[in-house]
């Protein structure tokens, strides 16, 4: 049986479902679950939804990442809580469910939240997963924001994550990953969990994307420091 209170929370966005599904290989290789939370759950064509299915078998966590990916914060305040969580979210959800997902996990689109928000959408969900800036990924104070301690696990219902994507397009991102590594290293020691996101798993693609060479490198550095990575849907 895994410890789940000290582990490494690893998760994917939007609905990379093709590039996913190659990388099932080497998830299980390391023996790894993740999240995978996925947006606009009403536009997976029939491939989509049988390797999502493949993907949940394989033990890792479907959460929820809004219907439209729209940022939550500006949408309350354009068009209003109510509204928000009708047009956005619970036709997210009820998609999932209808495919036969149970989300209790929800990834904010762009990390964007506030206090309001969380207190919503901890109505209709388990844990919330925000997110520090990206260039956080070579602070080694990142620990400090990223690592939620065991004892604290219970009551913390909101997790930040930060990027490990190695760039979108031709743009590539910050290959410094010290302040991640040391996070996991700081995790591995004194426990707790810490969260990471990415998007597409490729070598490269218009939209945000993680080299498989780097998802590897994390996966082996939390193998050597036998931290578990686990999804969220596992979390006590
Ligand atoms: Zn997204």
């Amino acid at each position: 049986m895994t410890d789940t209170t000290r582990a490494l929370l690893l998760t994917f966005d939007d609905r990379h479902l093709r590039e996913w599904a190659a990388a099932a290989p080497l998830l299980r290789r390391y023996g790894s679950r993740v999240t995978f939370f996925i947006c606009e759950p009403d536009r997976l064509d029939r491939e989509d939804r049988r390797l999502l299915h493949r993907l949940a078998d394989d033990g890792h966590t479907i959460g929820c990442h809004g219907l439209r990916h729209e940022r939550a914060p500006e949408f309350v305040a354009a068009h209003g809580a109510g509204a928000y969580l009708r047009r956005e979210v619970l036709p997210a959800l009820e998609e999932l469910r209808r495919l036969g997902f149970a989300p209790r996990s929800f990834a904010y689109p762009c990390s964007a939240r506030d206090d309001g928000t969380d207190r919503l959408l901890l109505g209709l969900f388990e844990r919330l997963r925000g997110g520090v800036p990206a260039d956080r990924r070579a602070d080694p104070a990142l620990a400090a924001d990223l690592r939620v301690p065991a004892a604290d696990l219970a009551d913390r219902r909101v997790l930040l994550g930060c990027s490990v994507d190695s760039g979108r397009g031709p743009v590539a991102y910050g290959h410094d990953l010290t302040g991640i590594e040391a996070t996991l290293r700081t995790t591995a020691e004194a426990g707790g969990v810490s969260t990471l996101y990415a998007h597409c798993i490729a070598e490269a693609h218009e939209a945000n994307h993680v080299a498989p060479a780097r998802l590897e490198a994390l996966l082996a550095l939390a193998d050597d420091l036998s931290l578990p990575c686990v999804g969220f849907d596992e979390l006590p």
